[in-house]
């Protein structure tokens, strides 16, 4: 079994996976881009339609093989628990792959992939918890009882931001309840997934149980999510793509979980721990430069406050260190795509053009060769009609913006076609958990951000998308109740009026 490393994957054109075998597809090649120097580094295929109902019914053949449908839960867990020694064992390697991919910060990809096998475990751990429950339905002599089964294939598709982990999340809780799994990698960091195929088959996996296909949305991946194989998707990306696919899924009738983008609103009250909460505004919108979908983009600022506030974090941004991810001393990487950097500059000139003050950054760094690197950027003044208070930019862009009481900033913060994630700074605790109950967002981080754990359900609501991962909530995702009625009385029944509760 070959071993993927940066360097063997270098300059090659990398197999897809079916059925537990590496094949070369025969679509068109794409050009996977490293962002720190702007030059292909490697290729992937764009499927073929018959490529990925190959994966499909390699997938459903799983479902139906003893060697997979017949283990135990016990069993199940085990084989997840010897994935995640694999996965740990590789660490390095996963995350040196990924960063040359998506350009984030090699630190933060290393504690991407550190996080693989804890999730992996935490879900190996519930396959054998998995219970139903017994209903007392008012009837003697009956048994009514539920029971969670699988759902069959999954087609799972995941972007390029943090291929991996999001791949991961989706997967541990679908092997944990029985399901079998066809990945779709974004067409701009798929090398992960692709390595991933192979520790998968290490761990002793029956083949077909986990697949690869790679190419473009709009082919390879709009061919997965159209397919009637498929008995659930699990999306996660951009909220424009996840409507195509709730679209595509209905014609089928297929359920779908969509995690998608977000507008994320970062407040500091005039109570905070200012210092503390202008480093949680920085790392909340430049970490991974942006490029994350919690990121805390737009900063609502107590009117007191505002003028410190944004001062501080003027003065943290000025202070990071841009360059290349693989340092252990930089803190902005580039961006992950040329099209990435484009539409930040594109939202720089609207922000301008509608009255925003440019405060910080604004432009691309130089002395950095060819990489696709942004400044970190500070807008002031921004009003929440503006595009950039309104649109997800994926980049390292800060609206600062400014409330009075609690009633302005939750009419303001609450004012968004997205309802991702939130985050407060105050030392008032009632403060706080008046805010927690009336923001829409399905995350809210009180004096913290960023701060998730496989064991917390995460989702969104409006257009951040529907359905949970991580905590028991995946499991509900990834498996379906099944009711089962038992009759012991054994006398005779009318067989012609429904046995209904009057
Ligand atoms: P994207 O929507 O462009 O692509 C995501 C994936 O969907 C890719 O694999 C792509 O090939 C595929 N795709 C595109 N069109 C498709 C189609 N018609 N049918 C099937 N598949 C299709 O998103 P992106 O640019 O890769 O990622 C950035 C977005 O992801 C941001 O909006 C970000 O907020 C979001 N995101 C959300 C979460 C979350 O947990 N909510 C996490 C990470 C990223």
């Amino acid at each position: 079994m070959s071993e993927f490393t940066v360097e063997t994957m270098q300059g090659t054109c990398l197999p897809i996976s079916i059925g537990g075998t590496y094949r070369q597809s025969g679509g068109a090649e794409i050009e996977s881009f490293d962002p720190t120097t702007g030059q292909a580094w490697c290729r992937v295929s764009d499927c073929t339609t018959g490529e990925v109902d190959a994966a499909v019914a390699a997938a459903n053949g799983a479902m139906r093989n003893p060697a997979w449908r017949d283990l135990t839960q016990s069993q199940r867990g085990l084989l997840m628990l010897k994935l995640a020694e694999i996965l740990e064992r590789n660490i390095d390697r996963i995350a040196e792959i990924e960063v040359k991919d998506n350009g984030k910060l090699l630190r933060e990809m290393r504690a991407l992939a550190q996080a693989l096998p804890v999730g992996l475990r935490y879900f190996a751990g519930m396959a054998d918890k998995i219970e139903g429950t017994t209903i007392p339905v008012n009837k003697p002599d009956m048994l009514n009882f539920t029971m969670r089964e699988p759902l069959g294939v999954i087609g799972v598709i995941i972007p390029w931001n943090s291929p991996l982990y999001m791949m991961v999340r989706a997967i541990a809780p679908a092997l944990a309840c029985g399901n079998t799994i066809v990945v779709k990698p974004s067409e701009h960091a798929s090398a992960g997934a692709i390595a991933f195929a192979e520790m998968f088959s290490e761990a002793g996996f029956p083949d077909g149980v986990f697949n690869v296909v790679t190419g473009y949305g709009h082919s390879a991946g709009n061919a997965l999510i159209s397919h009637p194989g498929i008995a659930k998707i699990d999306f996660t990306g951009g909220p424009a793509t996840g409507r195509i696919i709730a679209r595509n899924a209905a014609e089928n009738l297929t359920p779908a979980t969509l995690e998608l983008g977000g507008k994320s609103p970062h407040v500091v009250c005039d109570d905070a721990d200012l210092d503390a909460a202008a480093n949680g505004v920085v790392a909340g919108i430049f970490a991974a430069a942006g490029q994350t979908c919690v990121a805390g983009s737009r900063c609502f600022v107590q009117e007191s406050v505002y003028d410190e506030v944004l001062t501080r974090v003027i003065d943290k941004a000025r202070a990071i260190r841009i360059g290349d991810p693989r340092r252990d001393d930089v803190q902005l990487g580039p961006l992950a795509l040329w099209s990435q950097v484009e539409k930040v500059a594109e939202f720089v000139d609207s922000a301008k053009e509608q009255g925003a003050r440019l405060v910080f950054g604004g432009g691309r760094p130089s002395g950095l060769g060819n990489g696709w690197y942004v400044e970190p950027t500070i807008f002031a003044d921004v009003t929440n009609d503006m595009r950039i208070a309104r649109e997800e930019i994926f980049g390292p862009v800060l609206s600062v913006l400014k409330f009075r009481d609690e009633e302005d900033l939750l009419e303001q913060a609450n004012d968004s076609d997205f309802a991702l994630a939130s985050g407060i700074w105050t030392q008032n605790l009632n403060r706080a958990l008046r805010f927690m109950r009336r923001i829409e967002a399905g995350m809210v981080w009180i004096n913290t951000y960023r701060s998730p754990s496989v064991m917390s359900p995460v989702g969104g609501f409006k257009e951040s998308g529907y359905g949970k991962h991580n905590g028991f909530a995946a499991i509900e995702e990834f498996s379906r109740i099944k009711t089962v009625v038992i009759d012991y009385s054994g006398a005779q029944q009318d067989a012609f009026v429904m046995r209904i509760n009057k």
